[in-house]
């Protein structure tokens, strides 16, 4: 598909053929609705339109989904979204744990039983912080690779009996390279054997400075098992989230990532997504990666229903016609057949590239044993 029919064009970007005919016209190209036009000049006229175009390969404009850009006025502050990283053992569990128990009223209906791979908790400044219940790494390694940016702060946990090692520095490296802004959580901080100098001098070693040490990345000392300086730890991270500024527009079709997901006996393929841009509704057709949907139902991190979840909600999808990836990008579009066409194009496209790599190998096997 190297070429798109105008009117299509026009109905993927949801506006009017005869604005799309214009608009070709001022360029230079006399077109009625049913000729098609190539794939730059396609380009340049969902551009013209404020639309984005998402490309699955260099030549095709299939992939139009019509999502314009935010206007600054939309935009809306967000919950900042948390991903907690550090060493095996380091408390990064514990101190996920200790965070949501100390924010969910005991004896609450759900109570402290997780439901999805990430909840949300309010300060008590009444700020809302969601936190990632991914394993870290891969939350930084297989979704950014797929195109999904997720996180907006890393809490680095550090043992302070125990210090910098090498899954430490592993995630200051995944940090920087994303270029998300670090807040250390010195934890363990009830033991006795705790030395949290002894931290903040090993991460001086890898060009982290904390606040303690006149640097600017802030430092807080924890402990999950005592609760000891966890309000402090969210004040740090709703501080640096204003710092940051977050915002998005709820009002528009949503855009999301896939945290997680699996083939349930009973329910069928579900995902836990994280909304990031407009809002999903109950009923939204959408397309995420190879698969497509219709949101069936929608659960919070509470096991709650809920019809709709705005940016840096994460919720529970029910709907999908296949199982996606972590790190694939939902997107809602207007039509199911919209939907389907997109999912098709991109199963197939990864199917041949598949057949391609195989055959690579193939080849490079053949001439190995030549
Ligand atoms: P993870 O591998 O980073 O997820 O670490 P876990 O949360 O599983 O914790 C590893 C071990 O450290 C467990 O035995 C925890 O009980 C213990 N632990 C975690 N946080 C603390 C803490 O603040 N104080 C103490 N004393 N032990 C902790
Ligand atoms: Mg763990």
């Amino acid at each position: 598909p190297e070429a798109i029919m105008v009117g299509e064009l026009a109905n993927r970007m949801a506006e009017r053929v005869a604005d799309v005919v214009k608009a070709l016209m001022q360029n230079g190209m006399m077109v009625t609705q049913n000729q098609t036009i190539d794939a730059d000049t396609a380009e340049l006229i969902v551009e013209e339109f404020g639309h984005r175009i998402v490309r699955v390969s260099d030549s095709d404009v299939e992939q139009v989904i019509t999502t314009s850009e935010d206007k600054p006025e939309d935009m809306k502050p967000r919950a900042p979204v948390i991903t907690i990283m550090g060493h095996v053992d380091h408390g990064k569990t514990s101190l996920l744990d200790a965070i949501r128990n100390a924010k969910v009223v005991a004896g609450e209906a759900g109570g402290i039983t997780q439901h999805i791979g990430a909840y949300q908790v309010e300060t008590e400044a009444g700020q809302k912080l969601t936190f990632l219940d991914t394993p870290g790494h891969a939350a930084f390694t297989s979704m950014r690779s797929r195109g999904a940016q997720v996180t907006d702060i890393v809490v680095l946990v550090v043992a302070a009996d125990d210090s910098v090692m090498p899954q430490t520095v592993e995630a200051i490296n995944h940090a920087k390279a994303a270029g998300v802004p670090m807040i250390v959580a010195i934890n363990k901080i009830d033991k006795p054997a705790a030395d949290p100098d002894k931290v903040r001098a090993g991460l001086l070693q890898h060009e982290v400075i904390v606040e303690k040490m006149s640097g600017e990345v802030q430092d807080v000392e924890v402990s999950a098992h005592t609760g000891q300086g966890l309000d402090e730890l969210l004040e740090s991270i709703a501080l640096q989230a204003e710092i940051l500024e977050l915002k998005a527009n709820p009002d528009r079709n949503a855009e999301g990532a896939v945290i997680e997901a699996q083939l349930d006996v009973g329910r069928g393929p579900v995902a836990t997504v994280l909304v990031q841009k407009g809002t999903l509704h109950q009923g939204d057709i959408f397309v995420v990666g190879e698969q497509w949907g219709k949101v069936r139902a929608m659960e919070n991190d509470r096991g709650e229903r809920v019809k709709i979840a705005g940016p840096s909600v994460p919720v529970e999808v029910l709907g999908l016609n296949g199982t996606p990836e972590a790190g694939d990008v939902l997107n809602v579009v207007e039509t199911e057949a919209q939907a389907r066409e997109i999912a098709e194009y991109r199963a197939q496209a990864a199917k041949d590239k598949r057949a391609a790599a195989g055959a690579a190998t193939t080849l490079e096997q053949l001439m190995q044993k030549a």
